[in-house]
């Protein structure tokens, strides 16, 4: 077993090499791939008749230039990689003119200015009241409701801020616009069916539709650290409800691709102008403009999760009604499951003690982690935050915390990581791929990173993984777990954690 296995972990990489290195010039699959995010985003006409080379690569070109990519209007490894980027499911088909005309309006005057006032809401549509209510249809289980309504009720302020628009929420129907979150296909057409984690996490209809849908498979959060900041993506996908198009700046939150929650203000002028041109300013005249960093949070919970837990008398109830951040396993058969600032371990036999604080075991680490591995070759536990690790045996051992992501090119912000026994060394997964670590010198081993099909049915974006004493390797993410067999290198299972794997200790959770 252990020969097929270094096979395919280790021979492979020469093998496929050739093929990795071949995006630059691509095969009629990458070519396909191209021709669809191409006619779905709006850059290509219908494809279903074949197109014209000199076509294909005036659209190339025109995506280059609203991804701020260099004009080749050639398939280079920049054009795929900005293609594969998560972003947001609407076409930028009318960006470029609509971006034009604001620009003219700014620049030729009011004269200008109304002539394309006129002609762009007859293009994107404008609601004809100021006062507009919402209402949030569901959202992830493992979201507080309470929070959720507040980001929401933010990201709505964000627009109603610099403009003449107000919102109300509505907590029953009808409500002008609805937030709600689906799976997959969900009846708006195949082109707008959702793709799992990763590339179209959100859509929205011009007014005066009033719909935004968000795709449940994303991993979303309230918290900046983690997931997709869930505040970023309904903020955006307000402005499409109020007739906004994207933006080819590259600081606008209507800028198609996904952003991280920043410290800087949210809307750039580019949001406020577009905003503007359609609504006008609001009453008072200036407008409110909040910085990135207000909304940082929405989601505190670890600062009153003992209090709370004490109170309920249940000490395994939080992580088990919610994901977690990282999950481990030592010599002996004890769990460490992390969630925020706090770990819980459970023992071989079942018994569940904590939470506990972070930094009372391990003195030095940040308030959260992203990833955790226990090594069976070296019995040192491994922490990765950011783009630095940390190395506990049992203490903090010098020289760290380590800046790993520049010295070994570690990934930074890993999914999840574990020490994988028939390498002998830690592997962190990150997206679609995974990195092989040397633990002395914190070096990616060579050949790596490789993409994360070489573990057959392994998701991408774990939340954490682990060798159970069944000799099995269980990842999970969200609320689900697959379990992969490590002589097949093929999952062999899955479904959910909390109910179906006993020594999580979730069953003994009383539901009530
Ligand atoms: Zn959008
Ligand atoms: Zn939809």
């Amino acid at each position: 077993m252990a020969l097929a296995l270094l096979a395919r972990f280790l021979w492979m990489p020469l093998v496929q090499l050739g093929a990795g290195a071949s995006i630059a010039s691509p095969e009629p699959e990458g070519l396909q791939e191209a021709e669809r995010f191409l006619e779905k985003y709006g850059y290509l006409g219908s494809t279903h008749r074949g197109i014209r080379p000199a076509e294909f690569s005036e659209a190339v070109r025109e995506f280059q230039w609203v991804s701020h990519l260099s004009l080749s209007g050639k398939l280079d490894a920049s054009t795929v990689h900005q293609m594969n980027l998560p972003r947001c499911g609407v076409n930028d088909a009318r960006s470029f003119a609509a971006w034009k005309e604001r620009m003219d309006a700014l620049l030729l005057g009011r004269r200008a200015e109304k002539k394309r006032r006129k002609r762009y809401s007859h293009q994107s549509g404008q609601w004809y009241k100021r006062h507009l209510t919402y209402r949030v249809v569901n959202w992830p289980w493992y979201l507080p409701q309470q929070q959720v309504r507040l980001a929401v009720k933010a990201a709505f302020e964000l627009w109603s801020n610099v403009s003449s628009l107000v919102f109300w929420e509505a907590t029953s129907d009808p409500a002008d616009i609805r937030l709600t979150f689906f799976h997959g296909d969900h009846n708006d057409g195949t082109d707008n069916a959702f793709d799992g984690p990763g590339g179209a996490l959100a859509h929205a209809f011009f007014p005066r539709r009033g719909e935004a849908h968000f795709d449940n498979d994303e991993r979303w959060s309230l918290d900046s650290s983690k997931g997709r900041n869930l505040f970023v993506v309904v903020a955006h996908e307000i402005g499409h409800t109020l007739g906004l198009e994207h933006s080819p700046v590259r600081s606008a939150l209507m800028s198609p691709y996904y952003k991280k929650l920043g410290k800087d203000f949210v809307l750039s002028w580019d949001d406020i102008l577009a905003i503007q041109n359609l609504y006008g300013k609001p009453p008072w005249g200036s407008t409110v403009q909040l910085p990135g960093k207000l909304f940082a949070r929405f989601h505190d919970w670890s600062q009153d999760i003992e209090g709370r837990e004490r109170q309920e008398g249940n000490p395994s109830a939080h992580y088990c009604r919610s994901f977690f951040d990282a999950i481990t396993i030592d010599l002996e058969g004890n769990l460490y499951i992390f969630k925020g600032g706090y770990f819980w371990t459970v023992s071989k036999g079942g018994n569940t003690t904590g939470p506990e604080l972070l930094r009372t075991k391990w003195p030095g680490l940040p308030s959260t982690i992203d990833a955790a591995a226990f090594s069976e070759e070296d019995g040192k536990f491994y922490f990765f935050k950011g783009g630095r690790c940390w190395r506990y045996g049992p203490s903090l051992e010098a020289g760290f915390p380590q800046k790993c992501s520049s010295t070994g090119d570690l990934p930074r912000h890993p999914d999840a990581a574990l020490y994988f026994q028939p390498l002998r060394h830690l592997v962190l997964f990150k997206g679609p791929k995974y990195y092989v670590v040397n633990e002395e010198t914190f070096q990616v081993e060579p050949y790596y990173p490789r993409s994360l099909r070489d573990w057959g049915g392994v998701p991408a974006m774990a939340n954490g993984a682990l060798t159970h004493l069944d000799g099995f390797v269980y990842f999970f993410r969200n609320d689900g777990f697959w379990k992969f067999d490590p002589d097949k290198l093929q999952v062999v299972a899955s479904g959910k954690w909390a109910p179906q794997l006993p020594w999580l200790g979730c069953q003994a959770v009383d539901p009530s």
